[in-house]
């Protein structure tokens, strides 16, 4: 009976994004957005997305569906950027990828095959975006979490990963973020993660890397620098992988699951069990955000308007997090808001409690959630002199 389903609590997230809407202060700062956004507010179609999408809706001649695995060319290109090129993993027909409705999808298809893999209890970082707890929660999984963060150092607090890493048994599941930790900014080094990598071979845990943010932090192959080195000291390998934030598809719902398997003997296998969670879920992928990210990925102009468009993306959060840093340091005289600019990409956990947070909110106008996550990227530099001063203030008191 519906009658007998409870109302869930509201979603924090979108409870203060309501709230914001209402607020009828003339001034006021949203600073808990999800979502990059420019210089005049808006986020915008990428030229590269809106280019290409003009050429597929031209060359479009039918609309049935491309099968279980989506857009082939798709899967290869997502392949290509994330591995590189003279991929080693693809040379030896060691991977396997299917489009999925989103990271979101990619996530959930990789949690599946975690359950018919046997495991019954996920880690994630401490903290994590919530949803990697949701998705694992409804999956039917136990969640554990791994210290990761420091708010002394502002960034990953190796020791007590490490420590807790040593915890987490054989046949266990654990989810590492890639690039551009959401929601602290604070990304493992590449001998982080090898050493993790090292660490799942040995112990025989398995490990799905989530990347969301990729050519968000330094660049396409910087950001992949740490995933790459994960994959060559690792055996069996899941990635899901989102387009939303660095082709801003977000509503298109564009991602991909890969697998990277020890033997090539087993893409066979896995390839069967995706298609088949897949099918069960969805049936079939979506296939018109794919295939814009496949027309640009292949298209030599088209990539390279998008390389730059990302490359100005990635210029405009780090200027923010420089001058928000400064700012601050300067206005509170405490070194701590000098970690902006070593954490990467759009998140960054500011030193707020729920009590300051509320206190923002009510006195100056300043939203984010009460955890302090803040998105540099949906800022203003216009507004950073005004928000930078509210900050200190209710930091100083
Ligand atoms: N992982 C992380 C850490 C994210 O922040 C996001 C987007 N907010 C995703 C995955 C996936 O997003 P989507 O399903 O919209 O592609």
């Amino acid at each position: 009976k519906f009658s007998s389903l409870s109302i869930l609590p509201p979603d924090a997230l979108l409870g203060l994004m309501a709230a914001y809407k209402s607020d009828p202060r003339e001034t006021k700062y949203d600073l808990s957005v999800g979502v990059y956004r420019d210089s005049n507010g808006v986020t915008p179609v990428m030229s590269a997305v809106k280019n290409a999408e003009l050429r597929y809706l031209n060359d479009q001649t039918t609309k049935v569906y491309e099968g279980p695995r989506g857009n082939a060319d798709f899967c290869d290109s997502i392949e290509n950027v994330i591995l590189g090129d003279n991929s080693l993993v693809r040379e030896e027909g060691r991977t396997l990828s299917f489009t999925t409705p989103g990271g979101c999808g990619a996530l959930y298809v990789g949690m599946n095959l975690m359950s018919r893999l046997g495991i019954s209890k996920i880690w994630v970082s401490s903290p994590t975006w919530p949803n990697h707890i949701n998705i694992a929660k409804s999956s039917g999984f136990d969640v554990g979490e791994y210290r990761y963060a420091s708010s002394e150092t502002g960034g990953v607090d190796r020791e007590a990963m490490f420590e807790d890493f040593s915890q987490i048994k054989k046949g266990d599941g654990v989810i590492i973020q890639g690039p551009c930790h959401n929601p602290t900014g604070m990304d493992l080094s590449v001998d982080d993660w090898r050493a993790l990598g090292q660490l799942s071979k040995d112990v025989g845990f398995a490990v799905m890397l989530d990347i969301a943010y990729h050519g968000l932090g330094e660049g396409l192959d910087e950001d992949m620098e740490g995933v790459r080195a994960f994959i060559e000291a690792a055996d069996d390998v899941m990635i899901a992988y989102s387009c939303s934030k660095n082709f801003g598809l977000y509503r298109e719902r564009v991602g991909c699951f890969l697998a990277i398997c020890e033997e090539a003997s087993s893409v066979a296998s896995v390839s069967s069990q995706v298609a088949d969670v897949s099918r069960a879920a969805w049936s079939m992928p979506p296939a018109h955000g794919a295939a814009i990210v496949a027309t640009i990925l292949s298209n030599n102009g088209l990539r390279e308007i998008w390389e730059a468009e990302l490359s100005q993306m990635r210029g405009r959060i780090q200027g923010l997090r420089q001058e928000l840093s400064e700012k601050l340091v300067l206005k509170t005289g405490n070194e701590t808001f000098q970690h902006l600019t070593t954490q990467k990409g759009m998140f960054s956990q500011l030193p707020f409690d729920a009590e300051a947070t509320h206190h923002l909110r009510e006195a100056y106008g300043v939203y984010m959630p009460a955890s302090g996550r803040v998105n540099i990227a949906g800022l203003d530099s216009k507004e950073i002199e005004h928000i930078s001063d509210y900050l200190a203030r209710v930091f100083i008191e």
